[in-house]
């Protein structure tokens, strides 16, 4: 499952590619259909991600929301690419591009300006990718929650938005904190650092198509032979494979339904 990272790299392609273009707009789901007429001469302003959706601004001042849930994708093609064989939502062609929703079954008509009026938006915390949001912002957010458990919630984006399974684990680790604990455990010197963490490794992996390991430690790594998936990251999927710091076998414990990973040893 996508996260935060994944869905706002794709909004920022898909924006590249449409934004102030003259488009041709195809509408092929029959939920989406209808506005067709009234979007007719409209043109594409801004496509940016809320958490894992996705939303698109006309100019006309209609605002598609779309999640992709498990199975939906945006894919930009350059004009000339044949199209994946699957259910296509929506098309927008513009002079060098097709930009294609594939498979999405959630999406809805929003105004702009009343994004806060669709019910996935009105719950989401502060979004860790946003322009404005800094390390102090994430400590304060988190600080509000001090009865939660940590690991989840890291997760929950109603708590913060953005962070997923494999984010939080990494994140835990480099803080070097126990998913045990609750948020109210922490002091405040190990909250602001941990806020710190969250905004560098939810950046990085931004910058760095999901590798979470510094550079230098993820190139030599794959010098020796690892794949991209063995590389990237520091504790999560590594069950039982040496910790990058003290080569204690990683530890997996299930937290609300979800896995975590993490090192006994590190991570005390
Ligand atoms: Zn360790």
């Amino acid at each position: 499952m996508p996260e935060g990272p994944e869905i706002y790299r794709a909004a920022r392609e898909v924006h590249a590619a449409v934004a102030g273009q003259a488009i041709e707009l195809n509408l092929l789901h029959p939920a989406l259909a209808p506005r067709g007429k009234s979007l007719k001469r409209a043109i594409i302003t801004r496509v940016y991600a809320r958490s894992k959706a996705m939303l698109t601004e006309f100019s006309n001042g209609d605002v598609l929301y779309s999640h992709n849930q498990l199975y939906g994708e945006w894919r930009v093609h350059p004009l000339g690419q044949s199209l994946l064989g699957r259910q296509k939502r929506l098309v927008v062609t513009t002079p060098q591009h097709r930009v294609v929703l594939y498979s999405a079954t959630d999406f809805a008509w929003l105004r702009a300006g009343q994004e806060l009026a669709h019910p996935y938006i009105a719950k989401l915390g502060p979004e860790v990718l946003a322009d404005g949001t800094t390390p102090a912002l994430l400590a304060k957010r988190l600080a509000s929650f001090p009865r939660r458990n940590l690991a989840t919630a890291l997760m929950d984006q109603s708590v913060l938005a953005g962070l997923g399974n494999y984010l939080r684990a990494d994140v835990l680790f480099v803080a070097q904190l126990s998913p045990r604990l609750q948020v109210g455990d922490l002091t405040s010197a190990q909250l602001k650092a941990l806020a710190k963490v969250i905004h560098q490794l939810t950046w990085r992996s931004v910058h760095h198509d999901g590798v979470l390991l510094p550079q230098p430690d993820y190139k030599k790594l794959r010098a020796q032979g690892n794949d991209y998936e063995a590389a990237r990251f520091y504790v999560f999927d590594r069950e039982g494979l040496p910790c990058r710091a003290c080569s204690t076998p990683i530890s997996r414990l299930d937290l609300g339904g979800r896995s975590i990973f993490f090192c006994p040893e590190c991570q005390k």
